[in-house]
């Protein structure tokens, strides 16, 4: 509540139903919450179904968070959860479309009636229609984007054609953006592509830029020092943003001053600290490639080899494959668990930031989603990018060159080709039971001498215990101090976060009802 005669002011989430953009949709939510406003956080039902199992949630009441509640609200998106539409990104896309723009007045119409009037909608990328809806209500709106800044001005710059990008006629000219380094084209967001498998996400996202002058504020899950020129670039020349990451940090300290916590996993979480704890401070690898990426089987024998010759200790997440009707779940190699032994511990999905945050992990190979690659960057631990589609293959980029915290281990799924796979294979003859085995290991440190197209024994390696592993976790431990400070009392995300719920808040206080 505000005031004590007040009711609080109703702050109405809409996120499209993905792990990477629930989580720092919910961060923001119980942030807001903690300052006393009352939030809902909206997706389709099947995600809801998800969640709800995952973080064993069995009633609908809002959860109080400091001086406020959070809500879950799933919508049903007209298809049945087994319709085999919904294994076509492309038509469900449409579908959450057409259903949205019909189911969300209707819940918004609902929360006036029980006493709840929304004052504030907030939405993020993919569902830039939440902004058309909240233009007919006359509802305020916000967009919390979630990716980087340099993505958003790749996708700005890309739909109001202010510089070239790779198209059919060129496919492989480089990208020039403002106080960016130079992107080759397979470093610009990938679904911007002439060649991309996936155009209908990058309609989704240039969407919401076609959108862009409904909302009133752009909230972003970045902070100031990270991307501060070009973040200064893109308030100038589209809208204000607002940097108020990372978000995964602040949703901590508010889940440290809370008595009740909310969730929103589409997996259950597996126990992974005993066994973390069992071993040696800077000596585990952690790998997950997010909730969405599939890779080949193949290249998940490749990591599994790369991982049993590297002689390290590993966290690998093996989460069921996305949709169960189109991939076939992965398969270890045989006899892989029995070689790893107590080296390795395999789950299908973990309590992330807490396994970044243990003293034993000692790098992160990942797909650089952007929630990913700011867990990583402000919990400190040095990455291996293996990057797949959209943005992940600029922020490897950036982790790689800009940030670097990284070691480059492939270009993205358009380079086609399963990583090293000659040179692994060739390591693991080697190691297994060629006469070179021996000479491998103790020239451990030449294999950094291999050429760019690292192979994954290398790359481990060398992150784990080679060089160029203290350089990186000094400039990873660096860009942690810098985050705490723009989180901390006083600094630049906090102070934006203030400013947008100060203004939230004034909005709300004035705030009539939505028109019908
Ligand atoms: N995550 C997790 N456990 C896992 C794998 C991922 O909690 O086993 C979380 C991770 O911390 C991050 C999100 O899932 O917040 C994944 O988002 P990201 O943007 O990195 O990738 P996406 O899933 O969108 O591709």
């Amino acid at each position: 509540m505000t005031s004590a005669d007040k009711k609080p002011i109703h702050v109405f989430m809409v996120s499209f139903p993905g792990q990477g953009h629930v989580n720092p949709l919910l961060r923001l939510g119980k942030r807001l919450a903690s300052s006393g406003l009352f939030v809902t956080l909206s997706a389709p039902e099947f995600i809801g179904q998800s969640i709800r199992k995952a973080n064993k949630i069995t009633n609908n009441d809002p959860t109080p968070i400091g001086r406020g509640f959070v809500q879950f609200e799933f919508f049903d998106d007209g298809w049945e959860f087994n319709d085999p539409e919904r294994d076509s990104l492309d038509v469900y896309i449409a579908q959450l479309e057409l259903i949205g723009r019909q189911r969300l007045p209707q819940m918004i119409k609902k929360q006036e009636e029980i006493g709840r009037p929304v004052s504030c909608l907030i939405n993020n990328p993919f569902i830039p229609w939440v902004s058309d809806v909240a233009e007919e209500l006359g509802i305020p709106s916000a967009m919390l984007w979630v990716q980087s800044c340099a993505c958003f001005s790749a996708y700005y710059h890309y739909s109001n054609n202010l510089v070239p990008f790779p198209s059919e006629a060129e496919p492989e000219i480089d990208v020039q953006l403002p106080f960016m380094p130079l992107l080759k084209y397979d470093e610009v967001p990938s679904f911007l592509h002439p060649n991309t498998p996936y155009p209908f996400l990058g309609r989704a996202i240039l969407g919401q830029f076609k959108n862009m002058s409904k909302p009133f504020c752009i909230l972003m899950d970045t902070f100031e020092k990270l991307e501060h020129e070009i973040i200064d670039y893109m308030s100038k020349i589209c809208l204000p943003i607002k940097t108020i990451g990372p978000l995964f940090m602040t949703s901590k300290v508010v889940d440290s001053n809370s008595k009740h916590e909310i969730r929103g996993d589409i997996f259950t979480a597996e126990n992974c600290k005993e066994w973390l704890d069992s071993k040696q401070k800077g000596t585990v690898v952690y790998i997950s490639f997010g909730s969405i990426v599939n890779l080949k089987q193949e290249q998940v024998d490749e990591i599994a080899h790369g991982l049993l010759a590297a002689e390290v200790s590993f966290l690998w997440v093996l989460r069921p494959p996305p949709i169960e009707n189109i991939f076939a779940p992965h398969v270890l190699p045989d006899g892989f668990i029995e070689k790893a032994g107590e080296r390795g511990k395999i789950v299908k999905w973990s309590p992330q930031e807490e396994v970044l945050a243990h003293p034993s992990t000692a790098c992160f190979l990942t797909h650089c989603g952007w929630n990913s690659t700011m867990e990583a960057l402000t919990i400190g631990v040095p990455v291996l990018a293996f990057p797949h589609w959209g943005d992940q293959v600029t922020n490897a980029k950036f982790l790689v060159d800009d940030f670097k915290i990284g070691i480059r281990m492939c270009r993205g799924e358009a380079e086609g080709r399963i990583v090293s796979r000659e040179e692994v294979e060739r390591c693991l003859r080697a190691a297994v039971s060629g006469p070179q085995a021996m000479e491998l290991k103790a020239n451990a440190m030449n294999w950094k001498k291999v050429a760019d197209e690292a192979v994954v024994e290398r790359c481990l390696r060398a992150a784990v215990s080679g060089p160029q592993a203290m350089e990186l976790k000094a400039n990873a431990m660096n860009w942690k101090k810098v985050a705490d400070e723009a989180v901390a009392e006083g600094g630049s995300s906090s102070r934006n976060m203030q400013d947008f719920i100060d203004e939230i808040v004034r909005i709300g206080s004035n705030h009539k009802a939505p028109r019908n």
